[in-house]
C-alpha cells in the first residue's frame, strides 16, 4: 500500500515517530494508502528548513523566483491527468469535474501570483521639500498554510502561491481525508527546482499537526480555509503568538430567484450551485429563495432535471455527481435530512444514501430537495455542506432580505433577476462577501474573496492576497 511522506527540506520523509493514518477512497469506501500522522517534532523540522531557506528565497530576484513558480504551474499542467485520477480518487468528485476546473485552477493560482509579482510596485509620498517617504514590503519568514478536503489542490495552491511568490517559505497542511494531490505536488516541486525548504508540506491530524504549525512561535502567519469551529479554535491559538490571520470558514448561502429572471439560464446554474461536488463547495446555493408567481414552475422544473442528474463513480464519464468525501460526512450530512424532517420539512427528492453498482461500500448519496421550513430552523441556518438544498418562497424584497441575511454566515450570494435597480438594491443589503448577480462561481483571481459575519476574517486575491503576506515598512528620508 502507498505510503505518503512529508515534504520537509526539499526531500521525501518519513514522520519522525514513524505512525501512520488510513487513507480512504469513499467511491469504494476502502483504505488505499496511509499519512504520516506527523507531530509537533516533524513542524519543528519543517520550520526549521524554512527559516534555512528564508535568506536565498527572500532575497532572491523577483523574475527567478517567478520562473520557478511559473515552472511549477506547467507541471501541474503536464501532469493534469494523474491528478486529477488522484483528486478524484481521494476526495470523490466527478473526475471529469477535477480535470475541468480543480487542477487547471491550481495551475492558474500559481501563474497568477508568480507573475503578479512582477507588477506588484512599492508607493512612495512625497512630503515638503526635502523630504521623502516610501514603503517596503517584506515577506514576513516561515508562515502556516492549512487547506480543507473539498477542492484540494485548488485551494492548496490558492495559500501557498501568494505565499511563496511573495518571498516566504511555507509549512503548508493539506486535510488529512484528501492528501494525495498536495504529496504528487511536493514531487513537483522537486521536479521545478524549488530550492529545499522553501515549501514544507506536513501530513497528519488538524489537532496534531495542524495544531503545531499554528502554535509554532517562528511562523509568522496562518492563511487557513475550513469550517468555523476550527477557525475560531486557530484564531485564539494564533492570538497568543501575535500571528496574522486569514480566516476563510463556512457558508449558508442563499440563491434569490425572482420571476423576471431568465428562466432557462438560472435553472440550470442553479442544479449546478447546489449540486456540484455533492454540495461540497462552501459557495454552494443551499437555501433557495424563489418568488412567489414562479414556485410552482420552478419546483417542478428542478425535480425533472434533478431525475437525470446521476450520482455514480467517480471514474464513470456520465456522473454528474460522486461519493461524499468520508462515510462521517455522509452520516452527517443524512442526519441533518432527518432533522429536517422533524422540523416539519417535506422531501420533495432524494434525501437517501446510495448503493452503486460494483461500489457497494461508496459513501454515495442521492441530491436532495425540500420545502415546507421556516427560514428560522436549525436546517436552514446550519451549514450542511452536502447536496441538500432547501425551496423557500418569497413575496416582497424585504422579506427575501430577511430570510438571506438571517444566518450567522456571509460567504456568497446569488441573485436571479433581469430588473438591474433591484439587483443593485439587493446586492448593496445581502450581508455577503461576494455577490453574483445571473450567474454563480464566475472568479477573477484578481478579486478580493472572502466573507463577513462567521464566514471568515480578511480578504484573499490579488494584491490584498500578496499583502497579507507582507509586513509594510515606512521609510522616511530628509535629503
Ligand atoms: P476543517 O475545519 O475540519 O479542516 C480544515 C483544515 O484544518 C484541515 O487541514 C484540518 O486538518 C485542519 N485543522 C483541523 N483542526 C485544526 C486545529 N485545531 N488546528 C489547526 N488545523 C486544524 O474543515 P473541512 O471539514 O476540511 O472543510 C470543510 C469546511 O471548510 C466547510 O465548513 C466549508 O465551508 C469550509 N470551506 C470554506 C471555504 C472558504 O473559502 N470560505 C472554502 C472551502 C471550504
Amino acid at each position: 500500500m502507498l505510503k505518503i511522506q512529508n515534504y520537509i527540506n526539499g526531500e521525501l520523509i518519513a514522520p519522525l515517530e514513524g505512525n501512520y493514518i488510513d487513507n480512504y477512497n469513499p467511491s469504494k469506501g476502502e483504505v488505499y494508502s496511509q499519512i504520516p500522522n506527523s507531530q509537533t517534532n516533524d513542524v519543528e523540522l519543517a520550520v526549521k528548513a524554512g527559516q534555512e531557506a528564508f535568506p536565498a528565497w527572500s532575497k532572491m530576484p523577483k523574475n527567478e523566483r517567478s520562473k520557478i513558480m511559473v515552472r511549477l504551474a506547467d507541471l501541474i499542467d503536464e501532469n493534469l491527468e494523474e491528478l486529477a485520477r488522484a483528486e478524484a480518487m481521494d476526495n470523490g468528485k466527478p473526475l471529469s469535474l477535477a480535470m475541468r476546473v480543480d487542477i487547471p485552477r491550481a495551475s492558474a493560482n500559481i501563474r497568477f501570483f508568480a507573475t503578479a509579482i512582477l507588477h506588484n510596485a512599492s508607493q512612495s509620498h512625497h512630503m515638503e521639500e526635502g523630504f521623502t517617504n516610501y514603503t517596503l514590503n517584506h515577506p514576513l519568514g516561515v508562515v502556516g498554510c492549512i487547506s480543507p478536503w473539498n477542492l484540494p489542490l485548488y485551494l492548496f495552491t490558492w495559500k501557498i502561491a501568494p505565499a511563496m511568490a511573495s518571498g516566504n517559505c511555507v509549512v503548508a497542511k493539506p486535510s488529512e481525508v484528501t492528501p494525495m494531490t498536495a504529496y504528487l505536488f511536493s514531487k513537483l516541486c522537486i521536479e521545478a527546482g524549488v530550492p529545499k525548504g522553501v515549501m514544507n508540506i506536513v501530513h497528519g491530524l488538524g489537532a496534531h499537526a495542524g495544531d503545531a504549525i499554528v502554535s509554532h512561535p517562528k511562523v509568522k502567519a496562518i492563511s487557513f480555509t475550513g469550517g468555523t469551529a476550527t477557525g475560531k479554535i486557530i484564531g485564539r491559538k494564533a492570538a497568543e503568538t501575535f500571528k496574522k490571520t486569514s480566516l476563510e470558514l463556512g457558508g449558508k448561502n442563499p440563491n434569490i430567484i425572482f420571476a423576471d429572471c431568465d428562466f432557462e439560464a438560472m435553472l440550470n446554474t442553479t442544479l449546478h450551485s447546489s449540486f456540484a461536488n455533492q454540495g461540497q463547495i462552501c459557495l454552494c446555493g443551499s437555501r433557495i429563495f424563489i418568488e412567489k408567481p414562479i414556485y410552482e414552475k420552478f419546483k417542478t422544473a428542478f425535480i425533472e432535471k434533478l431525475k437525470t442528474h446521476k450520482v455514480g463513480d467517480p471514474f464513470d464519464k456520465s456522473s454528474k455527481m460522486g461519493a461524499m468525501v468520508s462515510k462521517e460526512h455522509l452520516e452527517k450530512v443524512l442526519g441533518y435530512v432527518q432533522l429536517a424532517k422533524e422540523e416539519g420539512g417535506k422531501i420533495l427528492f432524494g434525501g437517501n444514501k446510495l448503493t452503486i453498482e460494483g461500489s457497494e461500500n461508496g459513501y454515495y448519496m442521492e441530491p436532495t430537495v425540500i420545502e415546507g421550513l421556516d427560514f428560522n430552523c436549525r436546517t436552514n441556518q446550519e451549514e450542511i455542506f452536502g447536496p441538500v438544498v432547501t425551496l423557500t418562497p418569497f413575496e416582497t424584497d424585504e422579506e427575501v432580505l430577511e430570510y438571506a441575511n438571517s444566518t450567522q454566515y456571509g460567504l456568497a450570494a446569488t441573485v436571479w433577476t433581469e430588473n438591474l435597480t433591484r439587483a443593485q438594491r439587493i446586492s448593496q443589503e445581502l450581508e455577503s462577501g461576494i455577490v453574483w448577480v445571473n450567474c454563480w462561481l464566475v472568479r477573477d483571481l484578481r478579486t478580493p474573496f472572502g466573507g463577513v459575519k462567521s464566514s471568515g476574517l480578511g480578504r484573499e486575491g490579488g494584491f490584498r492576497a500578496l499583502e497579507f503576506f507582507t509586513e509594510p515598512k515606512n521609510v522616511c528620508i530628509k535629503y
